[in-house]
């Protein structure tokens, strides 16, 4: 009984070569990480309401302490209570690495838990943190002011930077971090960053890493959130570290809050040592609902997709409109040379740029009647806001204008509707413009 296959340190299940073929992740979202002989045949895993497990034998408790408590690297840790793990998250963590191609993953109660527990994880006063702008508002706000309340500092890069802007950045970073007795901790990276959809060059990052800073000491995380896990795979150009707010595309239908972070156990440990203290592991529930949400990811994201690429090459020729941030509508330059490196797909989330201002663009949202008139995005639905009055309200107006977000800016988030519903509905809405 002691190696449970649902046991955190158990080795992580192997995937399948059928036929000489390694099984891609769109099929082993169907049974990766659970054998139904151990749930009284049951195709779908249970879910496990419980708060705590019980242990074999009093040797089988300890060595499950061994294993959360790291004390002993090769222990088999097995299923202790609620806080650390549970069947369902580590199903839901095995399939989400996956995607990635990750050795290992963790699952929390939102995107932000991760970002925060992960960059709590790696710093300490003194350090300094490199990131990219602009960055999620909430993400920005905890590197500036929670960390810096316990003497974490940062320098941050616009997210198009040339590798000789970088190498300037670290040297910076690397002042900054040796006066104040610490190291640069963290590399942190979005792209494509909110609301402007540019994109950071990760493979660009990784040489100025390599070349400024240790690698062993120095991970690079990245937010893949807008196109991840189908459209970019930062962990093949570079990145160490993947975070997720699975409340977007992963979750994918609206009505979930969730986050991961992925990468080498050797980055993953420490981030999960901090989630058993803190807590903010992802519920049994939620966990779930996110496993039957990954069954369907790439056909939700490829629909939006090819939905968003017919939507924009519309609302592009429309004369009510100034013109559409859509990954998918790049003219050659380094923006689109960054994406035909890391990106295969443009994902479904864009920015229009309405004729006129504030007045305009709120009478264009309240003409919707398909389109719903919400933030967040990466849902089934098509959702549209208005960044300035409402997610990027309190960004102050300088920062505002040098992030490009206008009062003319309408963020769209394209769901997996029929295409020609949404066009007719966009016109309709820009004829009352
Ligand atoms: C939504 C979002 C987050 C925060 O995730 P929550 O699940 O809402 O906590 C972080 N990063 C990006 C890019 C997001 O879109």
């Amino acid at each position: 009984m002691s190696d449970l296959p649902s046991s955190r340190r158990k080795p992580k299940p192997e995937v399948k070569i059928v036929g000489g073929r390694t099984l891609k992740p769109s099929t082993l979202m169907m049974g990766f990480g659970y054998d139904p002989v151990l749930s009284e045949g049951s195709l779908k895993p249970p879910i496990f309401l419980t708060s705590t497990f019980v242990f074999e034998s009093a040797e089988a408790g300890k060595r499950h302490f061994e294993g959360i408590t790291g004390k002993r690297k090769d222990a088999t840790g097995g299923l202790v209570y609620s806080r650390f793990n549970g069947p369902n998250q580590e199903i839901l963590e095995d399939r989400l690495s996956v995607w990635d191609g990750a050795e290992d993953a963790l699952v929390f109660s939102s995107g932000m838990t991760a970002i925060c527990i992960l960059l709590m994880a790696f710093c300490r006063a003194g350090d300094v943190i490199v990131h990219s702008g602009p960055l999620y508002a909430a993400s920005e706000g905890f590197i500036a002011n929670v960390l810096g309340k316990y003497g974490v500092g940062y320098v941050d890069f616009p997210a198009g930077a040339t590798r000789a802007e970088l190498d300037a950045v670290l040297a910076q970073a690397k002042a900054k971090a040796a006066d104040a007795g610490g190291k640069v901790a963290m590399i942190y990276l979005e792209s494509p960053g909110n609301p402007t959809n540019a994109l950071v060059d990760i493979e660009a990052v990784r040489d100025a890493r390599d070349a400024a800073l240790d690698a062993n000491e120095t991970p690079i995380a990245i937010d893949n959130t807008f196109l991840g896990p189908l459209w970019q795979s930062p962990l093949r150009h570079g990145a160490d570290i993947v975070v997720y707010s699975l409340t977007k595309y992963a979750g994918g239908h609206s009505d979930l809050v969730s986050g991961s972070v992925s990468g080498a156990k050797r980055w993953i440990d420490p981030v999960r040592s901090l989630r058993n203290t803190m807590g903010g592991i992802c519920d049994p529930n939620t966990a779930w609902m996110l496993l039957r949400s990954l069954e369907t990811l790439e056909i939700r994201m490829q629909r939006a997709t090819q939905n968003a690429i017919r939507v924009c090459g519309f609302l592009d020729a429309h004369p009510k409109v100034e013109g559409v941030g859509f990954l998918g509508l790049l003219k050659d330059g380094r923006q689109k040379d960054i994406y035909d490196r890391h990106c295969s797909g443009p994902g479904s989330t864009f920015s229009l740029f309405i004729k006129g201002g504030e007045a305009e663009s709120f009478r264009f949202l309240d003409a919707l009647k398909v389109a719903k008139l919400a933030v967040s995005l990466g849902g089934t639905e098509t959702l549209a806001s208005h960044p300035a009055a409402m997610t990027h309200l309190s960004v102050p107006d300088a920062r505002k204008a040098q992030l490009g977000i206008t009062d003319n800016l309408v963020r769209i988030s394209i769901g997996i509707e029929d295409a020609d519903d949404l066009i007719a509905d966009f016109d309709q809405a820009l004829a009352a413009v």
